[in-house]
């Protein structure tokens, strides 16, 4: 049985259609991402989860029971949030305690609870300060910790890493990371950041205006996106999508996508096809070329060693089964 069940669930704000027929099922200890552009109806599916809103149709399950008519103390669910949201008069001791003292659990267990889970996430040596003594990191320890310190069924998590500088946000992504493997627990976590999505997720729903456009594995929606928006949402820099003629491929697609590492520059006598370097971007590890072909532009990967100038005419050649076919209406086709 799926530990949460979104099942057909609709929801508007006026004439806005926030949420258009949604469903997904999140496993026992799996760490579902929904990812996707703002706006796409992320928040909107954990404000349902969380009872913070109502909606018209559909249901939300947690171990097979209905959940949506419950208020939202009884749902059984903890939400980590962007902006941390915690008590800033009180230590850190006092908001991981908070929950489990309106519960009125005996403040042993308290003690003993908050001293576990404070060395779950190390830190311990931060229980007597405030909030406003913090770093951001510490900061969103602590909320995770608050959330964690309850063992809901479910987790939700709004954009935890968002306000993070990057390399923290790593960091803390690779903690969160162990700490799933650890816990074992049910987590709903929502990005608009295609990494974290796919560093993250044991699946992931791609978003887009309300409805779900694809839910798989990280390596599923990378190797086989459903239609032209997942392909050119998740991947950095995004797929090239061109016409056939561009690639000398006589096709009925109406676009065929190739990722910039799976192109690789060859010598421009004995290539399929030539292209003109229009702009170099040297990561350090990589290397991007933009070049031109006739009046489109694709991205090819290559190794920043690679000894390439601007203008510089190049040949392109690529493995026929890395290449994905798009039809008129941007749906993946399947068996060419
Ligand atoms: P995301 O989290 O993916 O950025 P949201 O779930 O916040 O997207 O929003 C989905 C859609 O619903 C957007 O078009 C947004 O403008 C609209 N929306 C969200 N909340 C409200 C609200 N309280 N009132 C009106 N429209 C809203």
């Amino acid at each position: 049985m799926p530990q949460l069940q979104f099942h057909q669930v609709s929801k508007s704000y006026g004439d806005v259609v926030a949420l258009d027929n949604v469903s997904f099922e999140a496993k026992d200890g799996e760490l579902l991402v929904l990812v996707g552009p703002s706006g796409c109806g992320k928040s909107t599916t954990l404000r349902l989860i969380a009872g913070l809103e109502e909606f018209e149709a559909g249901s939300i399950c947690i171990d097979g029971k209905e959940i949506n008519h419950l208020p939202p103390k009884d749902r059984d669910i903890a939400m980590v949030f962007q902006n941390y949201a915690l008590y800033p008069h009180m230590s850190v001791r006092q908001n991981l305690g908070f929950g489990l003292k309106m519960k009125k659990t005996p403040p042993s267990e308290i003690k003993q609870r908050v001293e576990q889970t404070a060395e779950a996430l190390g830190i311990q040596d931060l229980l007597d300060r405030k909030p406003g003594q913090l770093s951001g990191g510490q900061k969103q320890r602590v909320a995770v910790g608050r959330a964690m310190i309850r063992k809901p069924a479910v987790f939700l998590f709004d954009e935890p890493l968002s306000n993070l500088d990057a390399k923290l946000r790593v960091t803390l992504r690779d903690e969160l990371a162990s700490l799933h493997q650890r816990l074992n627990a049910t987590i709903l976590y929502v990005t608009h950041d295609q990494v974290e999505a796919m560093t993250l997720g044991d699946r992931i729903a791609v978003m887009k205006d309300g409805e779900i456009q694809q839910i798989g594995t990280p390596q599923e929606i990378y190797h086989k996106p459903s239609n032209v928006f997942v392909s050119g949402f998740i991947g950095n820099p995004a797929m090239n999508l061109l016409k056939p003629d561009v690639l000398n491929i006589n096709s009925e697609a109406d676009q065929i996508g190739i990722r910039p590492e799976h192109l690789t520059v060859t010598n421009a006598t004995s290539s399929p096809i030539t292209a003109t370097i229009q702009s170099i971007q040297n990561t350090g590890s990589d290397c991007f070329l933009t070049a031109s072909r006739g009046d489109q532009r694709l991205i090819v990967r290559t190794s920043s060693t690679a000894n390439a100038s601007i203008d510089d005419e190049i040949g392109l050649q690529w493995d026929a089964h890395n290449l994905h076919f798009f039809d008129t209406t941007g749906q993946r086709i399947c068996n060419v």
